[in-house]
């Protein structure tokens, strides 16, 4: 407890020298000066609900621990329940909409399923990457005051006694979150953690704990280019409630969700790598489409129509028919979409971003909008759909492995444009490809880089130009099997790029020799395929 709270101190009093602080590293750009006024605010601000706090508290403590203190096991070794994600969190978030800022009470159970014990629990902190992002304020495990050492998106959770085999545990965590405002810049592209005037957006803020990959943490440094998470799947059930905000003020969100009253909801999302979440006072009323049983839902605002030349252009309303026609084809040509609704909002930063269940979409391209399918609201659009199967569905990290979930969306905008729009498929391959001379390899870590142009030509856009080359070597038939038998192989799993080669057939290994030779820096056959199986030559295996 002393260790925690002396950690704490040194931290919010700004001495950045300790080893383990989380303000001993340099984060990405942030605004000081606004960071500070945010701290003073939220100090200022009236103390969040405790009888909320302190009821969500109790509940979470007769739901995961029985014993008095004294008696504590260190961990639960109960009845394995595999049934269901390792990962649970329940989460009660408090949000100043004024303030922008949030108080959050969250509960993490984590299930030990591997072979060995573990001596420590690795916690996946994203908002703690920017300066002032994140503020901890309390850590316990199985209601003990924990050890702890958080450095940028690394909090390393040190156990008294290791977690077994099949043994759960309990994290109970309390902190504060201050998305920073969107800027202009490379920083901007993070807007999915920050506020607009108009719009306050919560993507990966609840910490989670990291993933288990070849018997250790999986988890990477955050850089400004692309992307750096790795996600195991878990089950989110999270309470918001939202103060000091206009009655208009409307919440998008994924999986099922309850309004509880004024400002108040109950969003739980099952099996899925992330939880993401919107705000805003001013969505035009969300717009509803059911394309095979899901319902598709956009948050857009007001500018997402637009009058070009007398013309009225809804960039809301043709980003719900292409989305419509999107998760039809993906449901056909890739496995079905596992959820009842898909949310698209309109974000007010660049580009676009992936979360499970939910997207945004960037509003330049809404506004921008010129009507049709040529144009960057289509494509992004539909890319971002593209990823519920390629990272939401079968995982990847998104760091090492970035093609994996890259090039097979942005391949999959060329599928849209080749099944709804046939005419524009050369269109499609110069505006997006062809245009940008991509070079480099496309098995490149994203830490290789240092432009998001030279990373994006790489491994989206020669990520795309392999993946067609593959499907012209081996045919459309074998092609979408590979693509299927892949999502099949990797489903709730983080896959490496052995597990995709690993779905083309044997005999068809050598039609693509040459495309792997062009594309790929590790063409080895041994690495791409890995060993052998080993029942794959006896007799029996035929059945
Ligand atoms: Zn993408």
């Amino acid at each position: 407890m002393r260790c925690m709270i002396r950690i704490l101190a040194i931290c919010i009093a700004g001495a950045a020298m300790m080893a383990g602080c989380n303000l001993a590293r340099t984060k990405l750009p942030a605004n000081t000066v606004e960071a500070g006024e945010t701290r003073a605010r939220l100090q200022a601000s009236p103390p969040p609900a405790t009888a909320t706090l302190g009821a969500l508290i109790r509940e979470v403590s007769e739901r995961t621990a029985t014993p008095a203190p004294s008696e504590l096991p260190p961990s639960r070794c109960d009845e394995l329940d595999v049934d269901r994600p390792a990962r649970q969190v329940d989460a009660d978030v408090i949000i100043n909409y004024q303030a922008k800022s949030a108080r959050v009470v969250q509960a993490i159970e984590f299930h030990n399923r591997e072979a060995q014990p573990l001596g420590e629990i690795m916690l996946d902190v994203q908002a703690n990457q920017w300066e002032a992002g994140f503020r901890l304020i309390e850590l316990t495990v199985n209601d003990e005051i924990a050890e702890f050492e958080l450095d940028l998106n690394r909090l390393k959770v040190k156990l008294d006694a290791p977690l077994e085999t099949g043994c759960r545990l309990a994290l109970d965590l309390e902190f504060d979150l201050q998305p920073a405002e969107i800027r202009a810049g490379l920083r901007s592209y993070r807007g999915f953690f920050g506020y607009s005037p108009r719009q306050l957006n919560l993507g990966h803020f609840l910490p989670t704990v990291a993933a288990r990959l070849d018997g250790g943490w999986r988890i990477h440094e955050p850089i400004g280019i692309g992307e750096q998470v790795v996600y195991d799947v878990a089950d989110w059930r999270v309470n918001v409630s939202v103060n000091e905000a206009a009655d208009t003020l409307v919440l998008a969100a994924p999986g099922k969700v309850r309004q509880n009253g004024a400002a108040i909801w109950n969003v739980e999302l099952l099996n899925s790598r992330d939880f993401a979440i919107s705000l805003s006072e001013e969505w035009r009323a969300a717009e509803l489409r059911i394309a095979d049983d899901v319902r598709v839902e956009v948050y857009a605002f007001a500018d997402a129509q637009i009058y070009a030349n007398g013309v009225r252009l809804d960039g809301a309303d043709h980003v719900l028919k292409e989305a419509e026609k999107a998760l039809a084809l993906y449901n056909r040509q890739f496995a079905p979409y596992q959820r009842e609704r898909f949310v698209i909002v309109q974000g007010d930063f660049p580009d676009g971003m992936e979360f499970t269940g939910m997207v945004f979409v960037g509003g330049a391209w809404f506004t921008t909008f010129d009507g049709g399918p040529r144009n960057y609201l289509t494509l992004i659009s539909v890319h971002e759909i593209a990823h519920q199967w390629w990272y939401a569905q079968v995982g990847n990290d998104s760091a090492l492995n970035p093609w994996l979930d890259e090039a097979l969306a942005t391949y999959s905008e060329y599928l849209f444009i080749e099944e709804f729009y046939p005419a524009f498929k050369n269109w499609w391959w110069t505006f997006r490809v062809a245009g940008f001379f991509p070079q480099g390899k496309v098995d490149s870590e994203v830490y290789e880089f240092s432009t998001a142009r030279a990373y994006i030509n790489a491994v989206y856009l020669r990520g795309v130009q392999m993946l067609h080359n593959l499907r012209v070597d081996i045919g459309d038939e074998a092609f979408f099997d590979m693509l299927r038998a892949y999502l099949s192989a990797g489903a709730g799993l983080i896959a490496d790029p052995t597990l995709f080669w690993r779905q083309l057939p044997p005999e068809l290994r050598a039609l693509t020799q040459a495309t792997r030779l062009e594309y790929l820096r590790n063409d080895d056959d041994s690495a791409l395929f890995g060993l052998p199986e080993p029942d794959a030559a006896t007799p029996d295996s035929e059945d």
